[in-house]
């Protein structure tokens, strides 16, 4: 239908009343397309589509009033209510995109943002020169007309902003989110189009020119095959998070971005008519405060994420217990504080009876549960100073500061009447004796569960 459609306007005579009503008409179909397809398909959030229907409505409009009021010669100047029609596509698309881009991403993110911003500032900074600031200056044209005239420019940006916001939240994975890009992309593309035709003083001829009115008319089309689109029901669902790492094509359109400031400044340079220096001055600064912004970013995230490489380097992942590298680490620093302060150390090794049997019996599921809850339940009967850790398999180690080998007697019974579904468990207990190595203090440990399991389980030993 879509193609018919811009095929007929191609087929239609230049200049004719019907062309007009062509172009108009194409407009309006699209406009009553997205109406018919938002109650077909009910997506989540209607309102965002009327809003877009009524740009697009309003846009189409915007033709037909310029044809109107030139044929009657009430005003064919400028601005004229035709400019009212056409720019009404900016507040009520913007709006309708906010209410879209709310919906899917709810979470404020950073350097989404960041990177939204580079990569208008930039682009922005091109338009404030060849467009907005010349437009703004134009002697011809009266205040309103340089009120009009500035609007497109801008509505252009704000439109971009909202395009480059969406194109970053990820639209892989929706179809009518892409027709919507692609739509608003058109819409982009045809007026950059008509500015550089402007800057160049280019006349287009009536192929050229007829061309160009067809990327606004695949536009509106383009919006109306999102809203028919089945993925509409999805459109505001949140986006998945996106990595924080720019991919390699996003990093070279910042990179382009952020230099479009200094090459300004360069080719003025270059031509001897050096005119914007505080324009691109001020863009400098913001696009090297907006770099140095997502440059922190990255750090913090690198920090969170060392910090978070250094905690799982030390946890043992079924128990959260502290595992046994964190345990060889912490120690020596056990031992030289012990034998500072003269206070007895005790160590225990803990290993789980016939806990082989219990996972042949119950499934090795059911042996990481009992291997998570005896670990709570022990680390509840120990004192704070205590430290618990996940040695290996079944094997757990404690360590007892300030205890004499009685207390950690009665602290190792304690843990053992804790221990869960019925299960028991052998322990080795050594004491830190004068001049002892980390090591032979472990093997005693060691030798005593040895000895706490040949005297044939639940049972302590002590070194
Ligand atoms: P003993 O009383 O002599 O200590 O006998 P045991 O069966 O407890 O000891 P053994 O060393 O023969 O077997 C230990 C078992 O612990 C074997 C291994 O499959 C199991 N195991 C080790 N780590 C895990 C674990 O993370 N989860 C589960 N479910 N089982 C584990
Ligand atoms: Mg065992
Ligand atoms: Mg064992």
């Amino acid at each position: 239908m879509a193609a018919i459609c811009l095929a007929g306007f191609f087929a239609v005579p230049d200049g004719s009343l019907l062309q007009v009503v062509w172009q108009v008409g194409c407009g309006w179909l699209a406009a009553a397309a997205i109406v018919v397809a938002v109650r077909r398909h009910r997506p989540a959030v209607p309102v965002l589509w009327w809003l877009i229907a009524a740009g697009v409505a309003g846009n189409a409009a915007g033709i037909g009033v310029e044809t109107i009021l030139t044929r009657v010669q009430v005003d064919g100047g400028f601005p004229s209510w035709a400019d009212a029609a056409y720019l009404s596509l900016y507040p009520f698309t913007a709006a309708g995109l906010t209410v879209l881009i709310r919906h899917r991403s709810p979470s404020r993110n950073w350097s989404t943002a960041v990177d939204a911003t580079t990569l208008t500032t930039g682009v922005g900074l091109l338009a404030w020169i060849f467009m907005i600031q010349p437009a703004a200056t134009d002697p011809s044209i009266g205040l309103l007309g340089h009120i009009v005239s500035v609007a497109y420019p801008i509505g252009d940006i704000l439109l971009l902003a909202m395009t480059v916001r969406l194109l970053l939240d990820g639209t892989a994975r929706n179809t009518a989110v892409r027709w919507l890009t692609a739509a608003l992309l058109l819409f982009l593309g045809g007026d950059s189009a008509w500015a550089v035709v402007n800057q160049l003083g280019w006349e287009p001829g009536p192929l050229a020119h007829k061309a160009l009115a067809c990327v606004f008319l695949a536009g509106y089309f383009a919006f109306a095959a999102a809203a028919r689109h089945p993925d509409v029901r999805a459109v505001t669902r949140p986006a998945p998070p996106r990595p924080i790492r720019p991919s390699r094509g996003l990093l070279a359109l910042l990179t382009a971005a952020s230099l479009i400031a200094p090459v300004l400044l360069l080719a003025e340079t270059a031509v001897g008519r050096v005119e914007d220096t505080l324009a691109i001055g001020i863009g400098c600064v913001a696009l090297f405060l907006l770099v140095v912004a997502r440059m922190s970013q990255l750090l913090t995230q690198l920090d969170l994420q060392s910090q978070k490489v250094r905690e799982l380097a030390v946890t043992d992942e079924l128990t959260g217990l502290p595992n046994r590298r964190a345990w060889n680490a912490e120690l020596p620093r056990a031992l030289e504080r012990s034998r500072r302060e003269g206070r007895p150390l005790t160590i225990a090794l803990v290993d789980l009876d016939h806990f082989k049997r219990f996972n042949d019996s119950y499934g090795h599921p059911a042996g990481d549960r009992l291997l998570k809850e005896a670990a709570a339940m022990w680390q509840a009967h120990l004192r704070t100073v205590d430290t618990l850790a996940r040695y290996g398999g079944e094997e757990f180690i404690v360590m007892l500061p300030d205890a004499t080998r009685e207390a950690a007697h009665e602290i190792i019974d304690r843990m053992r009447a804790a221990t869960p579904l019925g299960q028991t468990f052998s322990a080795g207990v050594a004491t830190l004796a004068p001049g002892e190595h980390s090591d032979e203090l472990l093997a005693r440990a060691d030798a005593a569960l040895y000895d706490a399991k040949r005297a044939g389980r639940d049972r302590v030993a002590v070194a």
